[in-house]
């Protein structure tokens, strides 16, 4: 048989945990190519350029 919770949660430790459940903005690194802030893993917006290789035009 599956473990039950002998006690509910009140509403405050409901709401405690559903606070820590948020999406957390990436921490912008400078572009290689051109220097502005790009999001880590992910082709440069601006430039196009991704591990010093053009991918977009
Ligand atoms: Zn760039």
């Amino acid at each position: 048989m599956a473990q039950e919770p002998k006690k509910r949660h009140s509403r405050a430790r409901q709401g405690k945990r559903r606070a820590q459940i948020h999406l957390v903005t990436q921490k912008p690194v400078m572009c290689e190519n051109c220097g502005k802030p790009t999001l880590p893993h992910k082709i440069c917006a601006n430039c196009g350029y991704y591990k010093k290789q053009q991918y977009i035009a």
